[in-house]
């Protein structure tokens, strides 16, 4: 069968007198006044456990939207064995038909629910209507698009048959189910770590972020509206810990399907290893983890496109992006010009605030936790003498996690945060000498764990071609003359290695190979 082909969903304006700004303000508006329950998703039930938590927009973190139901351990058991029952007859289904079905749900998103997704996306995770319309509604459209196509590419692919003898390959999914844990930052990740798996014959217990919940309901409707069978994805909410130790220990657990921190992932990596003996086939493992990701310029980069480079790659979205620009090196002859254009810039943003008002480019921080780390890594920059703070440095948690885009300028290239993940709108930059850039390179490399996204800025041909040798193992996407972020699917294939993760690139074939388990059948004649 030949699948529609794919294509990037076109972005909308919002513009003021749109007819999209109006319907997503209304829906913005009608969730902020109303109460959303959301129970848990196993097999055909929705579960009202009773134990809750509410739900708060990070902006206004005293106003409540709603509750979610939270799994006792009965309840995650009750999911595997949903998943298990269901299996069959979804393994079974002809590819085409699985297909179909996310198909489907990306046209829902594209027209009924696209002002559903984003106002849900700005309401839980704080983004502008600009960041939702690029994440909920495109990105995630995008990826159920190209991964159908991917995944047509993929069951066409078959080995050479010679005289008498015919090979194929069936493209089985994985025996078992496969485990997805998805993070707040994009709605896009969360809808398509376990459709991807799903997609590919695989039953799915999606254990979405706590502080994305209002968007994963969404994203649950919209795929149970496009006809997903029910147990293929069953979605709990709870316990981290408790989830994770139940949905591990069952021998059927057969994949893990991760977005989130470097930490859990390893810790998550370490008790899959401690029960390794106990599961019927080994594990696929896939996680995409954090970054510290570079922006480095050379004294022949355009100084306006550098600094353009620093403020959206590392404020957009409050900087809560894996792939956020989060440490600079500029070179001492341009270095002026550029931090001049960057604090012009982020005066002009300095005002984080509510999404609901249109003309905010930085809203909140994801929550107290994030809010408090962010603010303790500001004080401590106040203290230090080898750092100045040029932009930003002031924060507010009265009504929301409001933390103003703060640049720091340092003399140590290996201050902490050049050097920490901080998942927040603070990037930090260095100022090298122009005969040191040979050096500057390595100290790139050297600096961090991480090897997610990274940029070079500059117009000397030598220079880029330098940077991209000496940085080859320290960016899974690395971008020339661009800010380090903003990876479109179909194009950019995303993902990094070393502490950032497998780098089984999201939205690619390759990702998609992950979940299935071919069987080479011979036939002879
Ligand atoms: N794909 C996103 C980008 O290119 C980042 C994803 C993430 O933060 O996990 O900016």
């Amino acid at each position: 069968f030949q699948v529609p082909s794919a294509y990037n969903e076109p972005v909308k304006s919002y513009a003021p007198g749109t007819p999209e700004r109006e319907e997503v303000l209304k829906q913005y508006n009608d969730y902020y006044n109303g109460t959303v329950e959301v129970p848990l998703y196993i097999g055909s039930d929705q579960i009202k456990t009773g134990n809750t938590r509410p739900m708060s927009p990070p902006h206004e973190h005293q106003h409540v939207v709603g509750h979610y139901h939270l799994a006792e351990k009965k309840h995650v058991e009750e999911a595997i064995s949903n998943c298990l029952e269901s299996r069959s007859a979804w393994a079974n289904l002809p590819w085409e038909q699985r297909a179909a079905i996310f198909l489907k749900a990306a046209e829902l998103l594209a027209g009924p629910y696209r002002a559903k997704i984003n106002a849900a996306t700005m309401m839980a995770q704080s983004k502008t209507i600009h960041q939702a319309e690029i994440d909920a509604a495109c990105e995630f459209i995008d990826f159920l698009r190209f991964n159908v196509e991917f995944m047509s590419q993929i069951y066409a692919e078959q080995p050479e048959s010679s005289d008498g003898i015919w090979n194929r390959v069936e493209y089985r999914p994985l025996e078992g189910f496969v485990y997805a844990i998805t993070p707040f930052n994009f709605t896009a990740i969360a809808g398509n770590l376990p459709a991807s798996a799903a997609m590919m014959g695989n039953v799915v217990i999606w254990k979405p972020s706590d502080s994305q919940v209002f968007s994963a309901k969404v994203i649950i409707d919209v795929f149970k509206e496009a006809g997903l069978p029910d147990g293929v994805i069953n979605v709990v909410f709870g316990d981290p810990v408790m989830v994770t130790e139940t949905v591990l220990s069952s021998p059927d657990f057969s994949g893990l399907h991760f977005t989130g921190s470097t930490f859990v992932f390893k810790e998550l990596w370490k008790q899959i290893g401690t029960n390794i003996h106990t599961y019927k086939t080994y594990p696929r493992i896939v996680g995409e983890t954090g970054g510290k990701d570079f922006i480095v310029a050379h004294p022949s980069a355009n100084p306006k496109q550098v600094a353009t480079a620093i403020v959206r790659g590392a404020f957009e979205l409050q900087g809560q992006k894996c792939s956020a620009a989060s440490r600079v090196y500029l070179p001492k002859s341009i270095a002026n010009e550029i931090l001049d254009l960057v604090k012009a810039d982020v005066a002009s943003i300095n005002k984080p605030g509510s999404p609901a008002d249109m003309s905010n480019f930085v809203t909140a921080v994801i929550h107290e936790g994030s809010f408090d780390k962010l603010a303790s890594y500001i004080d401590q920059a106040k203290k230090d003498d080898e750092v100045e703070i040029i932009a930003g440095g002031g924060y507010d948690k009265s009504v929301g996690y409001f933390i103003e885009p703060t640049v720091i300028l340092t003399k140590d290239p290996k201050y902490t945060t050049m050097c920490t993940e901080l998942f927040g709108p603070v990037v930090t930059i260095y100022v090298y000498d122009d005969k040191d850039w040979a050096e500057t390179l390595k100290l790139v490399d050297g600096t961090s764990e991480y090897a997610l996204t990274g940029a070079v800025l500059a117009t000397d041909r030598y220079a880029i071609e330098e940077a991209s040798k000496a940085l080859q193992d320290c960016a899974g996407n690395f971008y020339i003359n661009d800010k380090p972020t903003g990876a479109v699917v179909g194009q950019q294939p995303f993902g990094g290695a070393r502490a950032s993760g497998t780098n089984d690139k999201a939205g690619s074939a390759q990702n998609l190979l992950r979940w299935v388990s071919p069987r080479l059948i011979k036939e002879t004649f």
